[in-house]
């Protein structure tokens, strides 16, 4: 869609040429949700692609991925083998609900700042002990982890002007195995409820994070692999039942029921006896 309140578009090649932040500014990343609706707040877009930052990086410390990496991109990489959490990955990328147009043009940071219940990049990164890095309008960086970041429905930790650079994700989160579940109303439906819970590679202690089904990520540690019950009483404490989320994709008595049952399916998988 046409943005009839845009009059300017930034295009800085590096962070020197990033103009000085004022109101009606918008970051422009992927754009698939900017050009979905009317900004009538915005007057300038600043456009991160050409900033050129490699979008995955691997070394001995774990990986980092760009904000501005596609989605496409993400699925279409090649990780070490012995990184046992590697199955999420495609996982999560297929958890959009969007066309192939949207997958190749939306970005990792771009999911993330927009802080849906339903971005499956949040539910990823936040799995995965992912950490973020912010550009601040001074010219310095702050850190914070993805769990802290995303606030609730369209709000994250961002101050005005300050930018989203990149996720990084630990080795040891990655080492970790993890077992998937997430269901929408349709097919390819926004999701409802995504839950991913990871074991540590000894099969010792166990963290599940759940997203989608409430308004922002929440994130359960456990020293071990819990019983049933000790699990679905945790889940109960950290979400009670009207604190789930509610929108024309999934009612919250609904999200609730699928929560506890994926949390069980989950636990049962990594425990060896359920694969499904
Ligand atoms: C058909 C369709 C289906 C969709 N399905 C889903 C879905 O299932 N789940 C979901 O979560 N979303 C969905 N979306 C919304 C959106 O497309 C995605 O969240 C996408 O990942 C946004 O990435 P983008 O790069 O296109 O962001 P943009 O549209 O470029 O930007 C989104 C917002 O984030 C800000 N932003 C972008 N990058 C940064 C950065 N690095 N630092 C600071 N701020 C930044 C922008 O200023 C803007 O406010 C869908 C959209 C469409 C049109």
């Amino acid at each position: 869609m046409d943005l009839h309140t845009v009059t300017e578009i930034a295009r800085p090649r590096q962070r020197s040429d990033l103009p000085a932040w004022k109101a009606g500014d918008a970051w422009l990343a992927g754009g698939t949700w900017l050009f979905s609706e009317p900004q009538t707040s915005v007057n300038r877009l600043v456009d991160i692609v050409d900033l050129g930052w490699p979008a995955l990086q691997i070394d001995e410390q774990g990986l980092r991925i760009a904000a501005t990496c596609k989605i496409a991109e993400l699925d279409g990489m090649t990780f070490p083998a012995n990184w046992a959490a590697t199955p999420l990955f495609n996982q999560c990328c297929r958890s959009f609900l969007a066309s192939f147009k949207v997958w190749n043009a939306a970005t990792v940071g771009g999911n993330i700042c927009m802080a849906l219940p339903a971005g499956p990049m949040i539910s990823l990164t936040a799995a995965l002990d992912g950490l973020c890095t912010i550009w601040t309008p001074d010219g310095k960086e702050r850190r914070v982890a993805v769990l802290d970041f995303v606030l609730g429905p369209q709000r994250n930790a961002l101050a005005p002007g300050e930018l989203l650079r990149l996720i990084h994700l630990p080795i040891l989160a990655l080492r970790r195995r993890g077992a998937f579940r997430q269901i929408s109303l349709s097919p390819l439906g926004r999701s409802a409820a995504l839950l991913i819970g990871t074991l540590s590679p000894d099969g010792g202690d166990f963290a599940l994070t759940i997203t989608a089904s409430t308004p922002r990520p929440v994130r359960l540690a456990f020293p071990a692999l819990p019983s049933t019950a000790v699990l679905h009483e945790a889940i109960d404490q950290a979400i009670p039942p009207t604190q789930y989320y509610a929108d024309v994709h999934g009612t919250p008595a609904w999200r609730r029921y699928m929560t506890l049952l994926f949390a069980e399916e989950i636990r049962r998988e990594l425990e060896g006896k359920d694969s499904a």
